[in-house]
């Protein structure tokens, strides 16, 4: 997968969010594949070949969580 640069992540993430409840960006996160907490704003976006696109944890490529692996911080 390749990474792709947003410049405009709240437009990003209100146009590509999976899910209804949608987080702010400055909310914090657990992903469940690394285990650290981060600010939602800090997502990354990764391409893969067939052209979807993924919001990612902020740890990738390290870490292979995505958007459906983040929980509440607390
Ligand atoms: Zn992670």
């Amino acid at each position: 997968m390749k990474e792709i640069a947003i410049t405009d992540k709240q437009k990003y993430f209100d146009d590509h969010f999976p899910f209804e409840e949608k987080p702010e960006l400055f909310d914090k996160k657990r992903c469940l594949h690394c285990d650290n907490v981060f600010y939602v704003g800090d997502f990354k976006v990764f391409k893969n070949k067939s052209g979807d696109e993924f919001i990612c944890c902020p740890n990738a490529p390290e870490c292979d969580g995505t958007v459906i692996d983040w929980f509440p911080a607390d």
